[in-house]
């Protein structure tokens, strides 16, 4: 039996160097309140490397890239859309994001470890083709799904996506592809405003989940279940999630009032399920969550559930 080693753990300090705007929710203390909360995690800690321009063009076209690099400043801040921006270290940070996770769906898939955590920022989720917003500029998580299927010819791949916001992007990115199931709950209204459950992708393989504000970790539960059963039947060779923690009810963001159980709960799930279809392979990713002693709290039940299930 091959020895699968400790569960891996990609981050990058590089991501720090992606500074927002003064009052700005996304900001670099996100990732040190994470660090804070892994610190005495035994995990294979690794650095996540520069994704290549190779990876990028896997789901954004080159004129947005070349968009995104013109519009890096050399001082100060640049602003892409309303609510994202870019400082001199954003670029790079960004590429450690994605190269982060298509690191870690690579040392999985070659049987390093079954499980992985990339803590990188900017998130990417609300990524789309040709349009940075939401705080993210590349599609991290959905770009590591193309990896995985035409770099690794995995037959199938799922993205679940349990930030409160709706991953329009990832969504996007994976619209027209059939080998990408796409799973993804939030609140709603909210924002990006998307997410509805008549969006179900050029194949049936996006199933969208919207809750209510104040629906709390009962409604999460319940619409959770069936949709993994439908996750079991699609047959996915991996699973990669998308871990927003803004669904907390401490977080400022939004108002879904999950508790740190409603995280394990949920990963403990996911967990099962990969241990049923793909040999345990799970490739989780940060995205949001804005109050920092609630996202450490569920960071940390995240990755507990993760090692202990591995
Ligand atoms: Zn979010």
């Amino acid at each position: 039996m091959t020895d699968i080693g400790r569960m891996l753990l990609f981050s990058h300090e590089d991501c720090l160097g992606h500074a927002e705007p003064p009052g700005h929710p996304e900001q670099a203390a996100r990732l040190m309140a994470v660090e804070r909360a892994l610190a005495g995690f035994d995990l294979d800690r690794r650095a996540a490397p520069l994704a290549g321009r190779s990876e990028v063009l896997r789901c954004h076209p080159a004129g947005y890239v070349a968009q995104v690099e013109a519009a890096v400043p050399a001082d100060g801040w640049s602003m892409l859309d309303g609510d994202t921006w870019l400082a001199p270290g954003s670029l790079t940070a960004a590429l450690r994001a994605v190269g982060g996770v298509c690191a870690a769906v690579d040392a999985v898939l070659v049987g390093e470890a079954k499980r992985a955590f990339i803590a990188c920022r900017p998130p990417g989720h609300h990524a789309e083709t040709a349009r940075a917003m939401g705080f993210c500029l590349f599609g991290s998580v959905a770009i590591a799904a193309k990896r995985a299927l035409d770099h690794h010819r995995l037959s199938r791949v799922a993205v679940l996506d349990f930030d409160v916001h709706h991953g329009n992007g990832t969504q996007d990115l994976l619209w027209d592809e059939s080998r990408a199931m796409f799973v993804s709950s939030h609140e709603m209204p909210l924002y990006p405003g998307t997410g509805a459950a008549r969006e179900t992708g050029a194949h049936g393989q996006v199933v969208n989940l919207p809750l209510r504000a104040g629906s709390g970790g009962a409604a999460m539960r319940a619409v959770w279940a069936p949709a993994l059963a439908r996750v079991r039947d699609f047959a996915p060779d991996l699973i990669l999630v998308s871990a927003g923690f803004d669904a907390h009810a401490d977080d400022p963001l939004a108002s879904l009032e999950w508790e740190v159980e409603d995280f394990r709960w949920l990963t403990a799930a996911i967990c099962d399920l990969a241990d049923q279809v793909c040999g345990g392979r799970v490739v989780s990713a940060l995205e949001g969550g804005y109050d920092l002693p609630a996202l450490g709290a569920s960071v940390a039940a995240h990755v507990d559930e993760m090692m202990r299930r591995a």
